[in-house]
């Protein structure tokens, strides 16, 4: 029994939750000749500490991360947040806004800045793509699905990976037992350079998309996030995660 929450705070929290049962459902008709059978999963909306204390797994869901980030401090929820994340270290999948939350640094916000948890060692660009109008489509090769069929990409105010953080002399103990992984990146726009940005990451526990795949009926992401976390969990990674079967 593995317990999934979304938090609920604020944005696309209901499409998460759909897009998760679609995925359980896939999983476990999967699985029904395999010798570890898939548990069964419980998907939640997280509002309170009490409800975060249940899961098992986390996916922090797009919107407006400035929002999220003053609510959760209302509710009493970022401490136990980064406490989930990056002390318990149970798996935590970020969507867009939730991407901005779990990097350890964000530009292009106001002076001050805003509240992160944190997680992910890297820097995001919020925005990169310019305000809502510039919401677009792209397709996105994403190797970790192991398909050849492009995954389309749902960019809405997105942010972008701007930076891996690596310094050593401050490195934390996260940043030298596991690194930041790029499993995903994107043609930058004209005009802003050269290459590709970092659209998708992953370090240990933590997961981070700039798009949304939970706005599509693409369940391939939401299946692969369920894997990890079943592997994860019955690898007994992080501490004080046990997998009941
Ligand atoms: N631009 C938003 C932010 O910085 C994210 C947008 C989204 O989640 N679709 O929080």
């Amino acid at each position: 029994q593995i317990t999934v929450g979304v938090l609920a705070l604020q944005g696309g929290v209901i499409e998460h939750i759909s897009l998760l049962q679609k995925a359980a459902t896939q999983l476990s008709s999967q699985s029904t000749e395999s010798p570890t059978p898939t548990p069964q999963f419980t998907f939640i909306q997280v509002r309170t500490t009490a409800q975060l204390s249940q899961c098992d797994a986390l996916i922090l869901p797009g919107g407006e991360s400035t929002t999220m980030a003053i609510v959760a401090r209302r509710l009493g929820l970022l401490d136990p947040l980064r406490e989930f994340v990056k002390v318990q270290r149970k798996p935590t999948w970020g969507t867009c806004a939730g991407l901005v939350m779990l990097a350890s640094a964000a530009s292009a916000t106001k002076q001050g800045g805003q509240e992160l948890i944190g997680g992910l060692d890297v820097k995001v660009l919020r925005n990169r793509y310019g305000t809502q109008i510039q919401s677009f489509v792209g397709d996105l090769r994403l190797p970790f699905l192991e398909e050849e069929k492009p995954f389309r990409g749902v960019f809405i105010r997105a942010p972008v990976v701007e930076e891996i953080i690596t310094s050593s002399s401050s490195a934390s103990e996260k940043q030298r037992a596991e690194q930041v992984e790029i499993l995903g990146t994107y043609p930058k726009p004209q005009g802003t350079g050269k290459g590709e940005d970092i659209v998708a990451v992953r370090q240990g526990n933590v997961f981070g998309t700039s798009f949304h795949p939970e706005l599509t009926d693409d369940v391939r992401i939401h299946v692969w996030w369920l894997k990890q976390v079943v592997e994860e969990l019955r690898s007994g990674r992080g501490e004080g995660v046990q997998l009941q079967s």
